[in-house]
């Protein structure tokens, strides 16, 4: 494909090998992106995340970069280093997150915080940061192309209660807002500010339990209660995570993209 054509794109969360941003990157490649920067805080299969990469795409440039999604000065480092490399910055994929899964009388301050830190501070960081280099070197370039854009992994759990702790429901509302709230900050650039609100897919966040369900004989059972009957696998989220990369999506901006198989309208 070519949907990314030239496009400069950093993606975080890209660690884990059956998640949400690992299968983005390889599709942001297979979309023909420029240079891909892609973040983790585990460094365990980035060095393989690259080859796997270079091997299949070897036009798209890779720069695996292990740090911390919520550390301000890595997140407007991998900006700059962007525009110092490339002279642009096109996408950016804040994707990394946590979930804790802790019930009110096991969570605590410190929990609630660290959940805020690393699945909504790294999202402001990156609508910060990577807007003001959108802005810098992507000019309002007419209709047909958008300025930049910025993409959120929120959940359903940030729509409607019941799909997650405290702590992780009340981090991702927060993203859907700031997906919102930063569009309209960003009035006029050309920068598009989105939100992704996954259901329930089977990622290294969720492996525990299908694991557990696999060993029941169960796991079929998993997402039963879903009005598609079933639960999704990353792709599935990489593949709206990559039209809203695209230029395909350049009118839609400040929306909460449930992908979700109809869960919250259930
Ligand atoms: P995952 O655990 O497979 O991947 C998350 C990745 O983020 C991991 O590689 C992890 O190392 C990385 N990460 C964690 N903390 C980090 C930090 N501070 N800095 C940098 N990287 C960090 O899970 P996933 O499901 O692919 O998660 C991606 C996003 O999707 C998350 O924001 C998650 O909340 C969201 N989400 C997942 C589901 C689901 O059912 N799996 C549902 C809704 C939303």
């Amino acid at each position: 494909g070519t949907r990314l054509k030239g496009k400069v794109c950093v993606v975080t969360g890209v660690g884990s090998l059956i998640g949400i941003g690992r299968a983005s990157a390889i599709q942001f490649a297979h979309e023909g992106a420029q240079h891909l920067y892609l973040m983790d805080l585990d460094g365990t299969n980035l060095p393989a995340l690259k080859s796997t990469i270079a091997q299949k795409y070897p036009d798209v440039k890779v720069t695996v970069i292990q740090v911390d999604a919520a550390d301000e000065a890595a997140i407007s480092g991998v900006c700059k280093q962007a525009l110092r490399e490339e002279g642009r910055l096109d996408v950016f994929f804040a994707n990394a997150g946590i979930a804790t899964q802790l019930p009110l009388e096991s969570s605590s301050a410190e929990v609630f915080m660290n959940t805020l830190r690393v699945n909504t501070l790294s999202c402001f960081l990156a609508l910060k940061y990577a807007s003001e280099a959108m802005m810098e070197t992507n000019p309002s370039r007419g209709k047909e192309h958008s300025g930049g854009s910025i993409i959120m992994t929120a959940s359903v759990a940030g729509i409607r209660a019941g799909a997650g702790s405290v702590d992780y429901s009340a981090s991702k509302a927060a993203v859907n807002n700031m997906a919102q709230t930063g569009a309209l900050q960003l009035t006029r650039t050309d920068v598009r500010v989105n939100s992704i609100c996954p259901g329930l897919i089977h990622t290294g966040m969720t492996d525990t339990l299908f694991q557990s369900a696999r060993r029941r004989n169960s796991e079929s059972k998993i997402g039963q209660l879903n009005p598609l009957g079933r639960y999704a696998l990353a792709q599935e989220i990489a593949n709206v995570a990559t039209f809203l990369a695209s230029d395909q999506s350049s009118y839609v901006n400040g929306q909460n993209w449930a992908v979700d198989g109809g869960l919250s309208c259930s």
